[in-house]
């Protein structure tokens, strides 16, 4: 399968994730922000019609891209220009100005959970949190003095 469309936009298959079948409303992430306020959301790349969180991805001289789905509890993620490998914890950047995302706590896994502001003031108490190391799916949630786990929403 070619992974880019006849508009260069990224095809990625239809996921197992059906929102319909969820009864909740599944949460998702609208808008997230790196610490110098670039958007780091991508129109071009969609899960299930949402666009994809997109994150620089660094390692010494690599560089590549990852696109995680914006709906709470899906777990898929998406890489291209670097191979990940399994239970590597890497560091999460920019694609806009290259800074790194700073860390809000340790994950139980031994990675970071990086934050990823959710409105473009910046705020410490309401962003999200992803696990920098690949095979670890933990995201949290903050939002005012609430903590809540994404695996635990849908
Ligand atoms: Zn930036
Ligand atoms: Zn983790």
């Amino acid at each position: 399968m070619k992974i880019f469309d006849s508009i260069g936009r990224m095809r990625i298959p239809k996921q197992k994730f059906d929102e319909q079948e969820s009864k909740k409303e599944p949460k998702i992430i609208r808008e997230c922000y790196c610490p110098n306020g670039h958007i780091l959301m991508n129109e071009n790349t969609k899960f299930n019609k949402h666009n994809a969180i997109t994150i620089l991805l660094k390692r010494k001289k690599e560089k590549g891209l990852l696109f995680l789905s914006p709906i709470c509890g899906d777990k898929n993620r998406v890489t291209m220009d670097i191979n990940i490998i399994s239970q590597e914890i890497i560091n999460f950047h920019c694609p806009e100005c290259n800074i790194e995302l700073g860390s809000y706590a340790p994950c139980h896994c031994g990675g970071n959970l990086k934050i990823l502001f959710c409105t473009p003031e910046l705020e410490y108490n309401h962003f999200l949190g992803i696990c920098n190391r690949e095979g670890c799916s933990n995201a949290v949630v903050k939002k005012g003095e609430e903590l809540y786990s994404c695996l635990d929403i849908n």
